[in-house]
């Protein structure tokens, strides 16, 4: 087991250790009061006090490789250190017999307190054959250890829906946790998921013993309750009919919106435009690249850079009325959410053409 002094003090300063639960706290919509008891939960996973089992089947190991990249490394290494000491396929120094053995053992000692965390879907077609892991099926590992899991945790849109692998002609049948094991099942859906979400989700369970409050498709709200479209910094284009019509294509006095190259935001809900990505860095809009809707359970909808028919219709006549020479907001066409944004949306754009004034910009 590592030893959490030494980790604190090789890879994090307590001090940014306390900020980091600050900020766990302010994610998860907590008072500060919130906030020793946040450190004192990830202290507890990092000391091998929750015991977390990790399965990993039809995926591509993005969302483990998202979570090692949170931008609090020494917390991330400090958890999946640990994390590996039960079981976690990618992580964990042990191999073959070994690593199998050690899961048994887990799943042995641990009854009915670890948290499962599934990353991948599983192919149920001629009884999970098709993914196989020490000589047994995915399937059949993942139904013995949620049978004696405390809480069952889908990472990522592949184990949350099915994602990539469940993808059209899906061959092997895959399909998501929930789907195949039934009962309740936290999605934590993202291709990736994002690290925080994940993170966030753990610290919740451990808080407050219980899983926070889901959305219909069994997503944590404080992360999947907003609509992207309606916090969009590009809705200003939307309403007013400007669309980006190529990629790399910049429209003058106006980010475009990138509805005509097939985005998903009016049917997505995340909070990726407050939470960005890659430390706050960006996301997928604000750089130029429309929502593929990757929390969805619709996702990967081919094809990708369609508009998607309620947009589409919205296209048309934003156009038909700019042919008339008039420029009308259409958001009702998407629906009372959508419409209760239109304000904020002029806010952005005239936002946005004030910096331009200011740079000079035409
Ligand atoms: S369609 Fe996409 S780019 Fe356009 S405003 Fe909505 S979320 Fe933003
Ligand atoms: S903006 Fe859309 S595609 Fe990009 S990460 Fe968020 S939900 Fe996924």
């Amino acid at each position: 087991m590592i030893d959490l002094a030494r980790a604190l003090r090789k890879d994090i300063s307590r001090r940014s250790f306390i900020k980091y639960s600050a900020t766990l706290a302010a994610m998860l919509g907590l008072s500060d009061a919130f906030v020793p008891k946040i450190a004192a939960a990830v202290e507890g996973m990092a000391n091998g006090k929750q015991p977390v089992i990790w399965l990993h089947g039809a995926e591509c190991t993005g969302c483990t490789v998202s979570f090692a990249n949170s931008h609090h490394p020494g917390v991330a290494e400090l958890v999946l250190d640990t994390l590996s000491l039960q079981y976690h396929e990618t992580l964990m120094a042990a191999s073959g017999h070994v690593a199998e053995k050690a899961l048994e053992e887990a799943m042995t000692r641990f009854k009915g307190k670890y948290i499962l965390v599934v990353e991948g879907a599983i192919p149920v077609k001629d009884d999970g054959i098709y993914c196989r892991i020490g000589g047994k099926t995915f399937k059949s590992k993942v139904e013995e250890a949620a049978t004696n899991a405390a809480y069952v945790v889908a990472v990522g849109t592949c184990a949350s829906f099915g994602g990539i692998p469940a993808a059209d002609p899906n061959p092997t049948q895959c399909k998501g946790v929930a789907d195949v094991i039934g009962g309740t099942v936290v999605n934590i859906p993202g291709c990736p998921a994002h690290p925080d979400w994940i993170v966030g989700t753990i610290v919740s369970i451990l808080l407050f013993n219980k899983v926070p409050e889901l959305d219909k498709h069994g997503r944590p709200m404080p992360f999947f309750g907003k609509q992207i479209h309606e916090n969009c910094p590009r809705r200003g284009g939307y309403e007013q009919g400007r669309f980006i019509k190529k990629f790399g294509e910049e429209l003058p006095n106006i980010e475009g919106c990138m509805g005509a190259k097939g985005c998903r935001g009016p049917i997505t809900y995340a909070d990726c435009p407050h939470r960005l990505w890659n430390a706050g860095t960006n996301f997928c809009i604000a750089a130029s690249a429309p929502c593929a809707g990757c929390v969805e359970p619709s996702f990967p909808k081919l094809p990708l850079y369609e508009p998607i028919e309620e947009v589409a219709k919205f296209i048309e006549e934003s156009e038909a009325s700019q042919d008339q020479g008039s420029i009308s907001t259409f958001a009702a066409s998407l629906g009372g959410a959508v419409a209760g944004a239109a304000a904020g949306a002029g806010a952005v754009y005239f936002a946005g053409e004030k910096a331009r004034e200011k740079e000079g910009v035409e």
